[in-house]
């Protein structure tokens, strides 16, 4: 079967800065991936351009055998491409509830299937007893899940995760972890950037590690975090 997701060849400069430099990867149906790399690697680029907030100044995006390249974020979320982002100012002030249910109006008009549906995803993510607090409120662990959530609402097909474990306690990173696990058992994909790699290589079937731009090495997680180049890469030498 074809991949779910395919970068061919991109390139992203920012000026004279080169942040993604001939990146091809792809993403298969089903696979939980990890995108991880030293800071400055590359990453967030990558993940913006698969989420439209970029074009890409070369290559080709392909997303469930369609070319989206020139399609804008809000395009391609109707497609099927699903992604966190950090909870905004505006959305602080709005219930959890609400915050799902703008996620959930990507797929209906009807308020009370949005609402519907909201509720459904957050019991999934173990959100169901803070639907009527406000986002303001919550602690930064459940404001990751509620960011997963939102993307959750939109019925992705493809879910891009953006350092959700990032920053919280080993606990709450091992409830975050059974969260993905359980998101990939619906069947949706799921690909993950994460500066720690010792969050997610137990999770991931597959890790990419970007470096100064450039595809690394690629591999199981058991044979990337032994290859010579990846530990020279994060030691930084
Ligand atoms: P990572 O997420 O792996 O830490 P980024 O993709 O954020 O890396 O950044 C890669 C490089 O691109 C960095 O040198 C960063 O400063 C630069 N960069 C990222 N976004 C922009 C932007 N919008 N404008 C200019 N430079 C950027
Ligand atoms: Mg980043």
């Amino acid at each position: 079967m074809t991949a779910l997701l395919e970068t061919k060849g991109i390139w992203q400069r920012f000026g004279g800065l080169v942040a993604n430099s001939d990146v091809s990867i792809s993403v298969g149906r089903g696979e939980i991936v990890g995108l991880i790399g030293p800071n400055g690697a590359g990453k967030s680029t990558l993940f913006n351009l698969i989420a439209g907030v970029y074009t890409p100044t070369q290559g080709s995006i392909i997303f469930d055998g369609e070319d989206v390249t020139g399609l804008s974020a809000a395009e391609r979320c109707e497609r099927g491409v699903g992604r966190t982002f950090q909870v905004v100012k505006s959305f602080e002030t709005m219930t959890v509830i609400d915050n799902v249910i703008v996620g959930a109006l990507i797929r209906t008009t009807v308020m009370r299937e949005a609402r519907r549906k909201a509720h459904e995803v957050l019991e999934f993510c173990g959100l169901a007893g803070r639907a009527n607090t406000l986002a303001s409120q919550l602690i930064p662990s459940e404001k990751r899940r509620l960011e997963v959530a939102r993307a959750l609402a939109t019925e992705p097909k493809l879910l891009l995760l953006d350092e959700v474990l990032t920053g919280l306690t080993p606990i709450e990173a091992q409830t975050g972890v059974e969260l993905v696990r359980k998101v990939r058992a619906t069947g949706v994909t799921v690909l993950m950037v994460e500066h720690v790699m010792e969050i997610v290589m137990p999770l991931v079937d597959r890790a990419i590690v970007l470096d100064l731009g450039k595809v690394l090495v690629e591999g199981k997680p058991s044979e990337v975090v032994r290859d010579p180049k990846v530990i020279t890469a994060y030691l930084g030498d």
